[in-house]
């Protein structure tokens, strides 16, 4: 990654199941609030259901906002019924994928190979990865929060990452859509413990990878998360379906 690029923040927006065609809007008015200046500056995503995603690839147009897809399957293609390949999703315009998302890895039963072998299906692709890792709240009272964000971000960064094409987001399960926001002091922790680990992983390649934070990250209190070291911009649920927060919470970044 170049200098002027090395840990661009990005703000990522997860709509998750909601979004029928009438959100669309919500695209521009994002580019009208944000203009050309903020999205020059950072790398600012949606992640829609995959019902809108080539809809509002052609709605975001050459305004810089980029968009990617809440899953892929590990294959290619095949007999999967419901399941969208990373190849698809690159074919209607996504640049980005999140896998290993904690609603997944709990509704799924997502194992952290099988996140594994996802990624590794969206850096073939020629997505961008974005691997989520995160404790339950049961996890951190019994002490485990460090050796589980651990063993996730061990068995689940892909083969072959780079700060290129592989982003980390750490998310608190117990801090998701809960208004619940872990203390700067506990984000700063774990970023500092995953940004170790990815060193250790990757070497050179992952120096620069960027970790974000998700977890009711909201307007309010995204300009102190986002100041933190280690932080590298955010994964935000509740907060991205309205463009005017969403626009507030890029804005909190202060354009660095
Ligand atoms: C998420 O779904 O990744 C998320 C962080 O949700 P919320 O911002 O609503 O907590």
């Amino acid at each position: 990654m170049g200098l002027d690029m090395a840990r661009r923040k990005l703000i990522a927006g997860n709509w998750k199941m909601n979004g029928l065609q009438s959100a669309r809007k919500q695209v521009q008015d994002l580019i009208t609030l944000q203009g050309g200046e903020m999205l020059a500056k950072l790398d600012v995503l949606l992640c829609p259901p995959a019902t809108l995603l080539a809809d509002m690839v052609r709605d975001a147009g050459a305004s810089g906002l980029h968009m990617g897809g809440q899953d892929c399957h590990a294959e290619d293609h095949g007999a999967h019924t419901g399941d969208i390949a990373a190849s698809m999703l690159k074919d209607c315009g996504a640049a980005y994928v999140i896998v290993g998302h904690s609603e997944r890895r709990a509704d799924h039963g997502e194992s952290s190979a099988e996140v594994k072998a996802k990624a590794e299906a969206a850096l073939a692709a020629g997505l961008i990865a974005i691997v989520c890792v995160g404790e339950t709240l049961h996890e951190r009272e019994a002490g485990q929060a460090f050796s589980v964000v651990g063993g996730q971000v061990k068995g689940s960064v892909p083969d072959g990452a780079t700060a290129e094409n592989c982003v980390l987001a750490y998310e608190p399960v117990w801090a998701i859509g809960t208004g619940k926001v872990a203390t700067t002091d506990d984000i700063a922790a774990m970023h500092g413990h995953i940004r170790e680990l990815l060193d250790a992983l990757g070497g050179t390649a992952l120096v620069d990878a960027r970790v974000l934070y998700g977890g009711s990250v909201k307007p309010g209190n995204a300009s102190d998360i986002f100041a933190l070291d280690n932080v590298d911009g955010g994964l935000i649920g509740g907060a991205s379906l309205k463009a005017a927060d969403f626009s507030a919470i890029i804005d909190a970044t202060n354009g660095r």
